[in-house]
């Protein structure tokens, strides 16, 4: 069919320009953890009443192989750091996508040969 690798390229040369910008993109993900501080008599950690410190924010990182790395992010850095991990989510989706149509366009022209 003509149309099919005309409605790939299409879909492709939508896809391509959504990637973010890959400067900002960030893995991993954001967890939201109480702390206890171990201080003795600390009314936020005593056994049994108190829900320890926080919420804190951790990054938590998944750098291959067993390798976990996680950070605290300050509640100021939350939002960039939560638009940085929808950016690599973005980008990881959206190159599935073109890869797929790339997969799609390279069996049309074996078939036209
Ligand atoms: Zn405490």
């Amino acid at each position: 069919m003509k149309d099919t690798r005309a409605q790939l390229l299409a879909s492709r040369d939508k896809l391509v320009p959504q990637i973010p910008d890959p400067s900002t993109i960030l893995p991993g993900s954001l967890l939201s953890r109480m702390v206890r501080c171990n201080k003795p008599g600390c009314r936020f950690c005593e056994e049994g009443k108190g829900k320890g410190h926080g919420p804190i924010l951790i990054l938590s990182v998944s750098l291959g192989g067993r390798k976990v790395r996680q950070i605290q992010v300050p509640g100021e850095m939350k939002k960039e750091v939560e638009d940085s991990l929808r950016a690599f989510a973005q980008t990881q989706d959206l190159l599935k996508q073109i890869a797929g149509i790339n997969f799609e366009l390279l069996r049309e022209r074996k078939r036209r040969r």
